[in-house]
């Protein structure tokens, strides 16, 4: 038996690089597995033991229950077929730095807990924001994800309305009132529910034909809520909503939020990271004006998840509405960040060493020529649906994200809709890509989204065909 509990460094070191061996293989390989992972409900579950070991297992014996029965349950995000939601990627170098980040297991809670992870961070994202083209004025933290971002920023909106409502809660005032378009991610309505402003406090402005919000109809619904005594205190524009990567038009909005003295959000979660191609600065166009950011460098930075990247020109309102030292964590450094100080956590893992290694390892351009060749293979897509018969886009195709249905010709609308259900099923069953889809207007549309570093023109290609062959299949039967 080994020593209790202890792994010896020969051991460590054997697993390791059967380990390391193991990751290479797979990603030279995806499409030995099935993109959706195949595993019935329960299935993963019942094949493990139902109580932890009462004796020490080998790595040997662990690795080949994590081959046998894990990874038929993993639905690969990892691999270059993956087209649904949002595809993402752990890089080989993003993967490296979060092995070193677990071996060195930094608590970066304080300055002093690691020195180098906090200021690491600091570093690494002003990086960010100047590949991302920002103005200088804005910091950054980095968080699990876009939904913490966006709760810190509501958090710090809501302080900055209401001084002190830290400590005096939200009793006794007008209701607090926050405002994004009808294609907000769900996030920015549980930033609402988690902050007492409810969700019948989020108000939800109309888009236009194109799915971006209305200012108008923001200005009209900001002045409805003051007219009735309420308090409008926040607004989140994004930049690439979920559903169809449209883009609010920040600079309206901005407008808008300083006549009313509100914080102005941008949730570019996805889309945001475009504006490191220099024709795609368009995006962020009015973002200066925002008093807060949001970016996922684990959505379409090929960091890891999780890692999500919140740039403000006020951090000290969001250190205002969070900050709260005890006696135990007091430490005498002046002039440090101490980034318990931004949010609701505690401890925080040590983030930016993988974004650190992604930034480093593609540089500017190898992120550029990545990021503009998934642009390309979208428009690419978007050209043959075009071209096609029975088939249409049905969105504009800002990014690399491409919304489309089948629509032969007189068949009712509630039938389309079952049959472009059936075709992303049927394309899905063949293993060899995984889409996605989404509802638009009471219409059932297909979604393809290409974001995974390996992903080329033969993936999407191959994509097309599938789904055009599904949809033959959907007719005949
Ligand atoms: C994916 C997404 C989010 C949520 O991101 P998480 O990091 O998973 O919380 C928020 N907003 C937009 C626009 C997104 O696309």
């Amino acid at each position: 038996m080994p020593e209790a509990g202890d792994i010896s460094a020969d051991e460590f070191r054997h697993a390791g690089h059967q380990l390391i061996d193991w990751i290479a293989d797979y990603w030279e390989h995806p499409e030995r597995y099935p993109v959706l992972s195949r595993a019935r409900p329960g299935e993963i579950a019942r094949a493990l033991p139902a109580s932890a070991p009462e004796e020490p297992e080998t790595l040997d014996t662990i690795l080949r229950d994590f081959e046998q029965i894990i990874v038929p349950g993993v639905t690969h995000w990892n691999h270059p077929g993956f087209l649904a939601y949002f595809a993402v990627t752990g890089s080989a170098p993003g993967v490296l730095g979060e092995l070193l980040s677990a071996a060195l297991n930094v608590n970066a809670m304080l300055w002093r807990t690691s020195p180098a992870a906090t200021e690491l961070e600091e570093v690494t994202l002003d990086w960010l924001r100047q590949l991302l083209n920002l103005p200088g004025t804005f910091s950054g933290v980095i968080y699990d994800t876009a939904s913490i971002s966006s709760m810190v920023a509501m958090a710090a909106a809501r302080e900055a309305a209401s001084p002190g409502v830290k400590t005096r809660g939200l009793a006794g005032a007008p209701p607090m009132r926050v405002y994004c378009s009808d294609q907000a991610h769900s996030s920015i309505e549980k930033a609402a529910i988690t902050l007492g402003i409810g969700r019948e406090g989020t108000r939800t402005i109309p888009s236009d034909a194109e799915y971006r919000m209305q200012p108008a109809r923001l200005r009209e619904a900001i002045e409805r809520d003051i007219a009735a005594g309420d308090r409008p205190i926040f607004v989140a524009a994004t930049v690439g909503t979920t559903a169809t990567t449209s883009v609010d038009p920040v600079p309206e909005i901005a407008d808008v939020c300083e006549e009313f003295g509100l914080w102005l959000h941008v949730d570019g979660a996805y889309g945001g990271t475009a504006a490191v191609i220099p024709e795609m600065r368009w995006v962020w166009e009015g973002v200066g004006r925002a008093d807060s950011i949001v970016v996922n460098p684990h959505k379409w930075l090929f960091t890891p998840i999780d890692c999500s990247a919140f740039f403000s020109r006020r951090l000290d309102v969001v250190r205002a509405a969070f900050s709260l030292v005890p006696d135990y964590l007091r430490t005498s450094e002046s002039d440090v960040h101490n980034y318990m100080d931004y949010g609701v956590q505690l401890g925080r893992r040590f983030r930016a060493l993988k974004l650190w290694f992604v930034l480093r390892a593609y540089g500017r351009e190898g992120i550029v020529d990545r990021l503009r060749e998934h642009i390309r293979l979208a428009h690419e897509l978007e050209g043959w649906i075009q071209a096609t018969p029975n088939w249409e886009v049905a969105a504009p195709v800002p990014f690399s994200t491409v919304c489309f249905r089948y629509n032969p010709p007189g068949v009712d609308e509630e039938t389309v809709n079952a049959v472009n259900l059936a075709i992303i099923d049927c394309v899905n069953n063949t293993g060899e890509v995984f889409i996605s889809g989404t509802r638009l207007r009471g219409k059932e549309v297909i979604r393809l989204a290409i974001g995974h570093i390996r992903t080329t023109e033969e993936h999407v290609h191959r994509a097309w065909d599938l789904l055009q062959q599904a949809a033959r299949a959907v007719n005949a039967g």
